[in-house]
């Protein structure tokens, strides 16, 4: 018998669930007010890092060791996957925070000289060295949300325009930061970006500008477009960038390049991530509805992990190891 399953919300979640049990048979209904990935959602304002040895710095060990099916999945689902690694560097003045950032992380080389401007060119006058983080990747977030919500309506699954509770059997819940309605534990994490456009400067890879007060990563978008990103304040509102922190990005981004001086700035946006109080995604159940959320900062990074885990539950029967099940 196929089973039946309505999702409420088509951010990054919604979509990875819908993905993950329409490609094990299920009959999937998605629900979202917005006809489709926009800025209503926290997912359209990420920077599409699949960084898990980077994000190893501050997240727990769950994040690095499930982040590292992210690269896969997104390219198995139609993503453009640039496997190009990542780069993290600083000041000379700050040389300090490479080190302890070495020590604290896993999988990358130390790069200097040559071998740093054969990677990156553009970084060679003004940075001698550089951890080289060879395995990470990254995509651009909102044209891959827009594939896989093609990809799953050609195959079958109803999208409907709605905020609206359905009243069925099984409900799952990826309504981001909407859900704390019902979840009381989830918090919001301003975060605040910059796009802009340099069609001088080229990067091949997303690079880290360690820096004690402000720091910045800025990830290639492809023809001359980057995304700097991104603040992170304890705070759940979803709509105002300050002056101080586009500030702090756009300075950040002078100090990794000057030219950067004159790019031409395309887009401001903040969105609010969400997250529990340990920073780590839940799969919970209560009653007939399944919470599949707290991302944070790694929704592209992690969805596809927790999709693959909701699906283990809900057709196999299968507890996920990030249930929180008698959580109320
Ligand atoms: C500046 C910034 C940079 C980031 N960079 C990265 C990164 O590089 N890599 C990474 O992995 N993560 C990154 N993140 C984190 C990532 O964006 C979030 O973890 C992710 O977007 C959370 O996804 P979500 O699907 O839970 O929520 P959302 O994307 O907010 O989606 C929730 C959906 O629910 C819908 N909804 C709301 N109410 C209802 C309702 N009543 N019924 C039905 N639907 C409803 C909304 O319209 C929306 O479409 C970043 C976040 C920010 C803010």
């Amino acid at each position: 018998m196929t089973t039946s399953v309505i999702i409420r919300g088509a951010g990054v979640v919604g979509l990875c669930v819908a993905s993950e049990l329409r490609a094990r048979g299920a009959a999937v209904t998605l629900l979202d007010p917005a006809p489709g990935p926009g800025p209503q959602a926290c997912s359209w304002w990420a920077g599409g890092m699949l960084a898990p040895f980077c994000e190893g710095y501050t997240a727990e060990e769950p994040v690095v060791r499930l982040g590292q099916e992210a690269a896969d999945w997104w390219q198995t689902h139609g993503a453009t996957v640039h496997r190009n690694g990542s780069l993290v560097v600083t000041l000379a003045r700050d040389r300090a925070e490479l080190s302890q950032f070495a020590r604290r992380t896993s999988g990358h080389i130390a790069v200097s000289g040559p071998d740093l401007a054969a990677l990156e060119p553009l970084l060679a006058d003004h940075f001698d060295r550089a951890l080289f983080f060879g395995d990470e990747a990254h995509i651009n977030p909102r044209m891959s949300l827009e594939t896989l919500r093609a990809r799953l309506i050609s195959d079958g699954v109803a999208y409907e325009q709605t905020d609206a509770a359905p009243s069925a059997q099984t409900v799952i819940d990826c309504r981001g930061l909407a859900a704390r309605d019902a979840l009381k534990d989830l918090r919001g994490v301003k975060g605040e970006m910059v796009i802009l456009r340099a069609p001088d400067l080229t990067l091949s890879r997303p690079i880290r500008l360690l820096h004690p007060r402000f720091p910045l990563y800025i990830v290639p978008r492809g023809d001359g477009v980057f995304m700097l990103g991104a603040t992170q304040i304890e705070s759940g509102e979803r709509g105002r960038a300050s002056v101080r922190s586009v500030m702090e990005l756009l300075s950040a981004a002078y100090a990794l390049h000057p030219a950067f001086g004159e790019a031409e700035l395309l887009e401001i946006g903040t969105d609010a991530r969400p997250a529990f109080a340990d920073n780590l995604p839940r799969i919970r159940r209560r009653g007939g509805t399944i919470y599949v959320n707290g991302l944070f900062r790694h929704g592209f990074l992690l969805s596809p992990a927790l999709a693959r885990m909701l699906a283990d539950l809900v057709l196999d029967g299968q507890i996920p190891e990030v249930m929180d099940e008698d959580h109320s």
